[in-house]
């Protein structure tokens, strides 16, 4: 049986990652400070192959046993938290990611690197193809979180290149699904709870820039393939299906059967105008494309946020 340590596992994606692993009969070890994840993503788990560890990973960690795979996604993922912890987000992109590598080489492990379309910034060009640099602002207050994750993706063909460790990298795209936080600021959860509440639905600008969102199960699966191939360059993972913010609010306002209505709120600063990933590489590596389409994700989080037993599972 092999073992597989997750950062962040206790977070969104890494608690659907954990139960992925274990579902695929590996031994899960979840490592988390719980600073933006939680004990509550993990509580179903009733599994003697799952062992959660508290830890700071910007601080030395050990571990004793044989480790076969290390997913780091240990990170401030929303703009809400990495702008509360910016240096925080810093440390975790630069140390963590160092750490986590320096885990891997020594156990002779492959590792992931859960990076993010944000390191193309706001893009010159659409759809981001992995060959594009990027148009970032560095000194902007999203600059701590896309720099880190430059700076680790930098960091990891490095230990690849000099070190030989069996590296890879994904920029994932915008991913939704059960178990966001409804306040972590990023737009579906917030619409979400907006709609289900019937408080009014808070657009920023006037709504017109784009977004393609991935529903969380298809992503993990992005992942998984990644994982377990041969593949060291880095490969987006998100939902080629692009559409405006103004064209989500509807759809969440439609599936929900809400009756809340649309209002618009300044523009944050250095929020990207486009963003679409370009899925060739996955498609042609992998054999991955999404499956689950918007409206049909957002159904089965309206199904989980009400509780509905037959859907339960889907957070599971
Ligand atoms: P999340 O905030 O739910 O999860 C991040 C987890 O990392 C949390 O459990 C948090 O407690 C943990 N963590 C943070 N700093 C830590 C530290 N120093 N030591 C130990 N644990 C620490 O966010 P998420 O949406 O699940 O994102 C997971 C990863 O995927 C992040 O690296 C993020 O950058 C990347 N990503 C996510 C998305 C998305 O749409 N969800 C998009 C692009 C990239």
């Amino acid at each position: 049986m092999s073992t597989a340590l997750v950062s962040g596992g206790a977070g969104f994606l890494g608690s659907h990652l954990c139960d992925r692993l274990l579902g695929e009969g590996h031994r899960v070890i979840c490592a988390d400070n719980l600073d933006t994840g939680s004990l509550e993503n993990i509580e179903h788990i009733r599994n003697g192959d799952f062992v959660f560890v508290n830890h700071d990973l910007t601080q030395h960690f050990e571990i004793g046993e044989p480790i076969d795979f290390v997913f780091h996604l240990a990170s401030p993922a929303s703009p809400i938290d990495y702008m509360r912890l910016p240096l925080h987000t810093l440390k975790v992109g630069s140390y963590g990611t160092h750490n986590m590598l320096g885990l891997a080489k020594v156990k002779r492990a492959r590792f992931l690197l859960a990076s993010t379309s944000e390191v193309y910034g706001d893009p010159q060009v659409h759809p981001q193809p992995e060959t594009y640099w990027g148009h970032v602002n560095p000194i902007g207050p999203r600059g701590v979180y896309d720099e880190a994750k430059r700076y680790a993706e930098a960091m990891t063909m490095a230990y690849h290149r000099q070190q030989g460790v069996d590296t890879c990298i994904a920029r994932i795209f915008n991913t939704y699904g059960p178990r966001m936080r409804p306040h972590d600021g990023r737009a579906i959860p917030t619409f979400m709870r907006q709609a289900l509440e019937g408080k009014p639905i808070t657009v920023f600008g006037d709504g017109s820039q784009t977004r393609s969102f991935c529903y969380v199960d298809d992503l993990i699966r992005g992942l998984y393939l990644l994982a377990t191939s041969g593949e060291h360059l880095p490969v987006n993972i998100g939902n080629p299906t692009e559409m405006s913010l103004l064209e989500l609010a509807e759809a969440v306002i439609r599936v929900t059967g809400s009756e809340s209505e649309i209002v618009f709120e300044a523009l944050p600063i250095d929020d990207p105008q486009v963003r679409q990933p370009d899925i060739t590489r996955a498609r042609q590596v992998l054999g991955w494309e999404p499956e689950v389409t918007l409206e049909d994700g957002l159904r089965r989080l309206t199904d989980y946020l009400a509780g509905e037993p037959a859907n339960a599972q889907v957070g599971v």
